[in-house]
């Protein structure tokens, strides 16, 4: 029986994850299609449902399903239940599980395409919403023991640092006035950008939270967006002469822990990022 995968969300046709996950599919022989699915959220439910058949073997779910799909499925992971949103679905035998991969995936991106270990490591993530979540909470459970805050809307900031907070992370939060940013960049051995900003066909295409004077040469700066690949905060972070990660890998870890859920397989990941790297390129 060939199995069913995909990913969904509304819009989908940005998404790349068909590209890289089929590639890994192929490589690995196994009779599986990988698809997107433009889901509209009246939709939802009736989606998921189907999702029971004993041809699917799961799906990734993007924006703006994340959070929805928590009441939908039968049981919620541990990493899943913390980021209050999920990323992954599993079907085994009509009972669908969910996941969030992407703690997992930053972590592991971190580690092997930015060569930086998180244990003790201070930090500045900048933005507040899913992403940073996902990221705040990896660094807690890796023994971060420092992290800024900055975003926007103080509130978003304020709930996210009291999750850094229950989960051992000391944490303050800031807004995005230039002189707090300075202030926190400069003591920061990480700086992760978890918000839109730098985002092609955004309104905020062109702009970066710091200059490059602000940012410590000694740093490892990580955007997570990887459309496109050099952000204005990477190109900023080279004129700092600090180390930078584009959000591409992450993107593909994230998969390759879907993936090595739903087939029980080793991902194989160099495969993944030529095909992520080709599709981003055909763009
Ligand atoms: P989200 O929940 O909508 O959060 C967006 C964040 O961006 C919020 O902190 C928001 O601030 C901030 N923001 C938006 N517009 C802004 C502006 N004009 N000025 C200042 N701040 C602004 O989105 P998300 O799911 O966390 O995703 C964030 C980014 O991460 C996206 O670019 C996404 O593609 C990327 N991402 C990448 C990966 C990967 O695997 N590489 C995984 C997940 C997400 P407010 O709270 O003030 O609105």
């Amino acid at each position: 029986m060939a199995h069913r995968l995909g990913i969904i969300g509304f819009p989908i046709s940005h998404s790349i994850s068909p590209q890289f996950q089929q590639a890994a599919l192929d490589h690995l022989g196994a009779k599986a299609t990988y698809r997107a699915w433009a889901v509209e959220p009246d939709g939802l439910a009736a989606f998921i449902d189907e999702l029971r058949s004993p041809k699917v073997l799961g799906i990734n779910v993007t924006v703006p399903h994340k959070e929805a799909v928590i009441r939908l499925v039968d049981e919620v992971d541990e990493w899943a239940t913390a980021a209050g949103a999920i990323n992954t679905i599993v079907n085994r035998s009509g009972i669908l599980t969910g996941h969030n991969t992407d703690g997992a995936g930053f972590l592991r991106a971190l580690r092997e395409a930015g060569d930086f270990e998180p244990r003790r490591c201070r930090s500045l993530v900048l933005g507040a919403g899913g992403a940073a979540r996902a990221v705040v909470l990896a660094l807690a459970r890796e023994g971060a023991v420092e992290i800024t805050i900055a975003n926007r809307t103080q509130d978003r900031a304020r709930r996210l640092c009291r999750v850094a907070a229950d989960n051992g992370l000391q944490a303050q939060h800031i807004s995005l006035d230039p002189k707090a940013l300075s202030q926190a960049a400069a003591s920061a051995e990480l700086i992760v950008n978890c918000t839109t900003l730098g985002m092609t066909h955004s309104p905020e295409e062109h702009r970066s939270l710091l200059p490059w004077e602000q940012i410590p040469p000694t740093a490892l700066v990580n955007d997570l967006v990887y459309n496109p690949q050099e952000t204005p905060l990477l190109k900023e972070a080279r004129r700092a002469g600090a180390s930078v990660l584009g959000g591409l890998p992450m993107l593909v870890y994230q998969g390759a822990a879907s993936l090595e859920m739903w087939t029980g397989r080793e991902a194989p990941v160099a495969v993944m990022l030529e095909a992520a790297a080709r599709a981003m390129a055909a763009r």
